[in-house]
């Protein structure tokens, strides 16, 4: 049932204004936090809250900001997550007739590609939904598991994150025939991303490297933890919804590692390894097969290796700071 909530925020001059607006509550109860920030005003305000706030706020363009970001540099869709406490929302005790849902178009996803393109569910915090058929989308895709279980449950004496997801596999051969350093526990969605992800880079490897990946070397899955970056910001780790790369081994023995072969030139990349590497994350980014595709382009802190999630809202973390794809929403800092 969507809740309905008063939310305050600030406008240009910062004057505390109001909208009302209605708030998708999570499966099961679970918590659900929203963040006023760029993800809000690019994807949310501009339907559902902008003719609410157009008028509560006078003016035009006026810049949301959250008591958490305060007049910081731009926050990463990655971390456009507010705890409950900053985000000052409070609930309605009575419904109005002005703020009804307008339906929006969710773009139709080609096939291999797993991004989440829905505009309306960006805000929502939670462990990703099962698929319905995820048995029969993993056979169908070549990729060879265990199922495997991952309590939801919450952590932390503080913040009391919801970690866990309900449906989760270990991955354990897909249709690229890669070894991964250790099987990978993922969620159903990532495990079939990984296996789209698996294409694109024996493609790549075949054009730039004239060889196969035989292994991928990752530094984990699961991690019920918040954004290291961004403390009160849920990670998808915690819901086994991500993986982190750090470096491919060819057939030929060669090992391609982002930490040394990532070229975080302008230009295209010299070396074969790392215009393997730009490639790759490129697809996989413009490609839409995760959600979120970060690397050295990103920040120091993913200097070793690709972070790939199935979060809710998207990333393109491929390029060098301000250097959109076309049509992306906006370039990430
Ligand atoms: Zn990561």
């Amino acid at each position: 049932m969507p809740a309905r909530s008063r939310v305050l925020f600030e406008d240009s001059s910062h004057r505390e204004c109001e909208v009302i607006c209605r708030l998708p509550t999570s499966r099961g109860g679970a918590a659900t936090r929203y963040g006023f920030t760029e993800v809000m005003k690019r994807r949310v305000l501009g339907a559902a809250i902008g003719i609410v706030a157009l008028v509560a706020c006078t003016t035009a363009g006026s810049a949301l900001r959250t008591s958490a970001l305060g007049g910081a540099a731009p926050a990463p869709r990655e971390a456009v997550r507010e705890s409950a406490a900053t985000a000052a929302v409070a609930p309605l005790a009575a419904p109005t007739t002005t703020d009804a849902p307008m339906p929006r178009a969710v773009p139709v996803k080609r096939p291999g590609a797993y991004a989440n393109l829905d505009p309306d569910d960006d805000l929502v915090v939670a462990p990703p939904e099962p698929r319905d058929e995820c048995e029969a989308e993993l056979a169908a895709a070549g990729v060879s598991f265990r199922p495997a279980t991952l309590a939801v449950h919450t952590e932390g004496k503080k913040t009391k994150i919801t970690c866990g997801a309900p449906q989760v596999v270990t991955y354990l051969k897909g249709p690229g025939k890669i070894a991964y350093s250790a099987p990978p526990l993922l969620t159903c969605g990532m495990a079939l991303a990984l296996a789209s992800f698996e294409k694109i880079v024996q493609e790549e490897a075949e054009r730039s490297l004239h060889s196969r990946v035989v292994r991928i070397e990752h530094l984990g899955t699961y991690s019920c933890r918040q954004i290291a970056r961004f403390p009160g910001w849920v990670s998808e780790h915690s819901y086994a919804n991500a993986i982190d790369i750090a470096r491919f081994v060819l057939k030929t023995g060669a090992v391609i590692d982002v930490l040394h072969d990532f070229d975080v030139g302008d230009a295209p990349p010299k070396k074969p390894a790392g215009a393997f590497l730009r490639s790759v994350s490129r697809r996989a980014n413009d490609e839409d097969v995760f959600s979120h595709v970060l690397t050295p382009f990103y920040d120091a802190g993913h200097n070793n290796h690709f972070h790939l999630d199935l979060s809710r809202f998207r990333t393109d973390g491929t390029r060098p700071p301000g250097a959109a794809a076309e049509g992306e929403a906006g370039a990430s800092p």
